[in-house]
């Protein structure tokens, strides 16, 4: 046996993986990540985003969101209280490694006449408790995470697994690109979204059951923050969910960012938009996205494809992101260069193409954005407004699900898998906590 325990992944799911097994005392841990060592990665370089030390968050804002509603499904393994419990240990970790002290959307008398309000718009209010890392301090928490490792487990960045390999219903080792082979008795995998084809592949020759899942696609809103401003101080980042009139498609607000910026991300050869916002630096915008879930039965149950599919036609038309104000949208023209240098929000990403969103998204999804919108309108007036730019389009794709039990063992014994690359998780916290769950059922064994 070369190792008791291997990880695949250093993403938040295999780092608090391998921090609890260091913590229990368990000894012969090796992590393995793909991805380059978080000194080497550069934010510029597309195939440094989403992989090496720190994994996809490494470049976020990270914003530590504190519930058992939202990142992930959890809630399907453990009861609520548990959960909670498991989750704030898990976000105080990220505190005691130098994420900042400041907590938003604590329970308040504005908070609950929030929730009121919004009720009365059609909307519902999820409460969330949010740490804010913010973009510059990312990487020093995810530095002090690795200096913790160091001499209690042995880290290989830039190795590339292959293949994980079991026999008679038992993982047996894990094949490396670069030729090499490693036994070992447990294997956690943890390989993130960016890892979620290659964890397709190991399911179906392991012959582990999977489902797909859904995909959200939509726009990332921005407006003067100012709009905002009542929202974001009182909970930060509202996580709002309305079901559209029309279509009775569930449609929510995500990643919200007061005085942040938007950006472009590449992701498998198309080019989206998301945001980020920093803890100390300012801009005169909040932004954030209204996404519309959509799930699929047969013939046809691939919403990757279809999220791709949606995704391609904008940039085929915009060759990039297109930016649209939406009193154009709402007046049947597309946004030009003129039209948008007279808008009264001033765009934070420069390089989108002005056009026309209702050439990509289909009526459903478009109709369910504008119905959002509306009822947003309600709880704070501006957000209707047509100098509210839009940018299309962002998708959030999800891996198909892998079966697992409470402790992320999979049906082969002693291969756990844990975090957003096997559905389980969505979001920083669930992601660490699912790390978490997986070690502390391995020290046990
Ligand atoms: C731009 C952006 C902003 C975000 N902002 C937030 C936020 O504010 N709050 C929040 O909660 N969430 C946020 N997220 C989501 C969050 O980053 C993820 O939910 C989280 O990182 C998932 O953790 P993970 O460990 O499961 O996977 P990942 O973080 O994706 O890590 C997986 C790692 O596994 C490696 N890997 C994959 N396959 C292999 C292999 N075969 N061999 C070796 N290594 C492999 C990858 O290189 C990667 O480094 C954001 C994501 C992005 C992209």
């Amino acid at each position: 046996m070369d190792y008791k325990v291997v990880i695949v992944g250093a993403g938040p799911a295999g780092i608090f993986a391998a921090l609890t097994l260091a913590d229990l005392g368990i000894k012969g841990i090796l992590l393995l990540e793909q991805g380059k060592d978080l000194s080497k990665r550069k934010r510029q370089n597309p195939e440094d985003r989403l992989c090496g030390w720190g994994g996809a968050g490494a470049f976020s804002d990270g914003k530590l969101t504190l519930s058992t509603e939202v990142g992930g499904v959890l809630k399907e393994f453990i009861e609520e209280k548990p959960l909670y419990e498991l989750l704030k240990n898990t976000d105080e970790i990220y505190a005691a490694n130098g994420a900042p002290d400041r907590i938003f959307g604590k329970s308040s008398p504005q908070l609950e006449e929030l929730a009121d309000r919004a009720r009365m718009a059609g909307l519902e209010l999820l409460p969330t408790r949010i740490r804010h890392i913010g973009t510059e301090n990312c990487r020093a928490v995810l530095e002090r995470f690795k200096n913790s490792l160091a001499g209690r487990v042995d880290i290989h960045t830039e190795s590339e697994v292959q293949e994980l390999i079991a026999d008679h219903s038992r993982i047996q080792r894990v094949k490396l690109a670069n030729g090499g082979s490693i036994t070992t008795k447990f294997v956690i995998v943890a390989p993130g979204r960016s890892g979620a084809r290659w964890m397709k592949k190991q399911a179906e020759s392991l012959g582990l059951r999977t489902r797909a899942t859904s995909v959200d696609i939509g726009v990332r809103v921005e407006l003067s923050a100012p709009v905002l401003r009542e929202i974001t101080d009182t909970a930060y980042e509202s996580k709002l969910v309305h079901y559209s009139k029309t279509f009775d498609d569930k449609v929510r607000t995500f990643c919200m960012n007061p005085y942040g910026e938007v950006v472009t991300e590449v992701n498998g050869g198309i080019v989206t938009v998301n945001g980020h916002s920093y803890a100390d630096k300012r801009s005169e915008n909040t932004n954030f996205a209204i996404l519309v879930s959509s799930a699929f039965t047969e013939p046809f149950d691939d919403p990757i494809a279809y999220g791709h599919y949606i995704a391609r036609l904008a940039n085929l038309l915009g060759r990039g992101v297109i930016i649209q104000r939406l009193g154009d949208l709402l007046a049947g023209r597309r946004s030009t260069r003129e039209r948008i240098d007279r808008c009264l929000t001033r765009p934070t990403l420069r390089d989108a193409t002005p056009g026309d969103l209702s050439f990509v998204f289909p009526y459903r999804h478009l109709l369910s954005i504008i119905e959002m919108l509306q009822a947003l309108e309600k709880i704070a007036p501006g957000v209707y407004s047509r100098h509210t730019l839009l940018y299309g389009v962002e998708v959030k794709f999800y891996s198909n699900r892998i079966d697992v039990s409470p402790e992320m063992e999979t049906e082969i014994g002693n291969l756990f898998a844990i975090g957003d690359g096997a559905g389980i998780t969505r979001g920083l916290l669930q992601a660490s906590a699912s790390g978490i769950l997986a070690a502390r059922a391995i020290a046990e064994r």
